[in-house]
């Protein structure tokens, strides 16, 4: 397995490191969120660390979930429910504290990669009442084939309703995903965004609002 770990303590990483490699995979080191965006392309799995030099780890997450697949086992000291639930709303694959059980870690990542490999490819195109939404492509069009333009921000919340379309997200989920936060600004911002992108879809009514939990985008 080519495994890249992303941490910034040199012998919390080294330790990881001969262990990983002692056990036969291949593995990749860096230290901060900007190496680890551009060196995770060839690699099976990540290993994140949340507190990176550069900045937040979940900012690491997200952006790596923006561009791509790779199983991401978050890899903390931080023990906390809400950074546990906030790491999987943006998409890591698990979630395990610190200090590291070994045998444990390899039995996740050997769980990880199994469940998802990282060549794999979803359905990325979304059929529902009166549009299509390619996920991959990051285009939305209409049933007559006019495309609807929604920014980055806006694609970025109905994507998030897409990939679970017919199910219930909650707004925490939502806001995690697209926001990295849940902070009273991103919350606005939401509302603003939720706005736009009603107004621009053929019918106002394909995004259900389901009062004090979230929406869902409609079968
Ligand atoms: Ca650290």
């Amino acid at each position: 397995m080519r495994v890249l770990i992303v941490e910034d303590d040199d012998s919390v990483a080294s330790a990881l490191g001969d262990a990983l490699r002692a056990t036969g995979h291949d593995v990749d080191r860096v230290d901060s969120g900007v190496d680890a965006l551009l060196r995770h392309h060839d690699r099976d799995v990540v290993l994140l660390d949340l507190g990176l030099r550069d900045g937040d780890g979940f900012d690491v997450l997200r952006k790596l979930r923006q561009v791509s697949r790779t199983p991401v086992l978050v890899v903390t000291a931080r023990s906390d429910e809400r950074s546990t639930v906030r790491a999987l709303h943006l998409g890591a694959d698990d979630y395990v504290v610190k200090p590291i059980r070994l045998r444990e870690l390899l039995a996740r990542i050997d769980a990880v990669t199994r469940r998802r490999p990282a060549s794999s490819t979803q359905a990325d195109l979304v059929h529902t009442n009166g549009v299509t939404i390619d996920l991959a492509a990051r285009t939305v069009v209409a049933r007559d084939g006019t495309p609807v333009p929604l920014t980055a921000k806006e694609f970025a919340l109905l994507a998030v309703l897409a990939r679970r379309i017919g199910t219930a997200v909650s707004r925490q989920q939502i806001l995690d995903e697209v926001w990295g936060d849940a902070f009273a600004a991103a919350s606005r911002s939401f509302d603003v965004h939720l706005t736009q992108v009603r107004s621009k879809l053929p019918s106002a009514e394909l995004i259900t609002t389901i009062r004090g939990f979230g929406y869902r985008l409609e079968a």
